[in-house]
């Protein structure tokens, strides 16, 4: 009797939320392809060194080592029985139905000219997400770096930004960045957090119902305390000035109101080589929305079983919504054991994943306290000067998005890109959406793109690839 062929998902992103999936679905008999434009697995939490850097001790960077090696084992376990074929440097443009299944179309390596196609019956999409950036004049010159960023120059290239830093914005983030960057040598000049610690009180009971993350968090304001670091709450960086050869050599530092406002007079320049900023992280749903599935605000909606709208294809993690590692390993679980048993032509039996569940639960709540507590901040239009560009691919200033909006009369960020061509570059308006969509006074609504990533005509030409 012929065998019958194992049911296979394409599984992107090997982050927390990917690998856990992966290993899900592959522990109960389905083919996984593991997709990623990362060279190592791991995602943004478990970023992992180049194995050429030699990393002695890379786990003094890293926070949740056992979770980590529980999954690179397990990914190890996997590959050599074949389960999983992992596909690394693998950067998907495309997901689509085809002939009865899913195409997963991806550009390989550094010169992305050849892209390859994936079939499968299934996808998971565990694409995480990206930092939300605000612009204030001198946020493009040198030196300035988003705080993941510079968070994934210790990590992945075990390198620092700078000697002297600030971290700035908003967010759960800045503390483990602000904290690896101390740890790792850096000084840092200053914490800057928008957020205030009033807001911390209110939500204290729902913080407190999850010891774990507050011991966490504790933990990184002991190692910042201990160096003498103390987080400015309720301030911003207002601009960032450039010295010799116009690279950053200060930023200027201000309170903010109740209503998120700049306190007059209370301005300090803070002298530092290194500006990490970050205003909070969106999910990435490009992928989701080529598959035509629905999104709820800015993330992939998902039901109980981490399914999408869009029959066969399942989300996890952070496109699902920003939430943390913890979280992100819960849905893949959820998302991984629904699948397998679907894909089999069995209604799935969610007491397989109740522990899973129960975290999912618990770390949402935690998640939409957490959410409260770090509003990003929108700031007032008059804060960012007419001169200061605001989309840097297309090299836009805030003073023609203003006149876009106001004489001409856009009310919305796909006018604005036509009539300014902010948004129209490399980056697709990814990047400087929320700041365009600040100045010009419109809702930074979530862009309908046809290719997650830029794809060479080439590709497209080609047909079927
Ligand atoms: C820049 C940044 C830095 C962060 N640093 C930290 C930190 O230090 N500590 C912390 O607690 N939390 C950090 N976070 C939050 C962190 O993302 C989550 O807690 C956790 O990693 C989410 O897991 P995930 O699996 O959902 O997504 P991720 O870990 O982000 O994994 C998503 C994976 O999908 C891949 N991917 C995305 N799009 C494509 C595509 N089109 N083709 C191929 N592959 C694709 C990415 O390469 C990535 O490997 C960071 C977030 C960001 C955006």
């Amino acid at each position: 009797m012929a065998e019958r062929r194992r049911p296979s998902v394409a599984v992107i992103g090997a982050g927390p939320a990917g690998l856990a999936a992966a290993l899900a679905a592959a522990d109960r008999g389905v083919h996984v392809l593991l997709v990623d434009s990362g060279r190592e697995p791991g995602g943004q939490f478990h970023r992992q060194p180049a194995p050429g850097l030699g990393a002695r001790s890379p786990r003094r960077l890293h926070h949740g080592w056992r979770a980590w090696e529980r999954l690179r084992d397990g990914l190890a376990a996997q590959s050599a029985t074949g389960r999983i074929a992992h596909l690394m440097d693998h950067h998907v443009w495309f997901a689509g139905r085809e002939s009865g299944g899913f195409a997963v179309r991806a550009l390989l390596g550094a010169g992305q000219t050849e892209s390859v196609t994936v079939r499968a019956d299934a996808v998971l999409l565990a694409t995480g997400g990206y930092e939300r950036v605000l612009p204030f004049p001198g946020w493009t010159l040198p030196g300035v770096v988003t705080a993941g960023g510079a968070q994934a120059m210790l990590k992945g290239g075990l390198v620092l930004p700078g000697r002297r830093v600030v971290v700035a914005g908003t967010g759960a983030l800045l503390l483990p960045v602000a904290t690896g960057l101390a740890a790792a040598g850096a000084e840092v000049a200053a914490l800057v957090e928008s957020a205030a610690p009033a807001a911390f009180a209110r939500q204290a009971r729902a913080l407190a119902a999850e010891p774990a993350k507050l011991v966490e968090g504790a933990g990184y304001a002991t190692r910042l305390l201990g160096r003498r670091i103390r987080p400015m709450f309720r301030h911003t960086v207002v601009a960032a000035h450039g010295g010799r050869r116009q690279r950053l050599d200060s930023v200027t530092v201000a309170a903010l109101d109740a209503a998120g406002r700049e306190r007059p007079g209370t301005r300090r320049r803070v002298a530092c080589d290194t500006l990490a900023v970050g205003h909070g992280i969106l999910p990435h749903t490009d992928l989701a929305e080529t598959l035509g599935c629905r999104l709820t605000g800015h993330a992939v909606q998902a039901d109980d079983e981490q399914r999408t709208t869009v029959p066969g294809v399942w989300a996890a993690g952070e496109a699902t919504g920003v939430g943390g590692a913890g979280l992100a390993l819960a849905e893949g679980h959820i998302a991984g054991c629904s699948l397998a048993a679907r894909l089999r032509g069995a209604e799935p039996d969610p007491r397989a994943w109740a522990a899973a569940g129960r975290a999912r639960a618990r770390l949402r709540r935690f998640s939409a306290a957490l959410d409260e507590v770090y509003v990003p901040l929108t700031p007032p239009p008059e804060s960012i000067p007419d001169d200061t560009v605001v989309c840097r691919c297309e090299e836009v200033t805030a003073g023609a998005v203003r006149e876009a909006a106001g004489p001409l009369g856009a009310g919305d960020l796909r006018t604005v890109k036509l009539l300014t061509r902010a948004g129209m570059g490399w980056c697709q308006g990814r990047m400087c959406a929320p700041g365009v969509a600040a100045v010009a006074g419109c809702p930074p609504d979530p862009a309908r793109r046809p290719f997650a990533r830029p794809v060479p005509l080439g590709v497209l030409a080609d047909g079927d690839d």
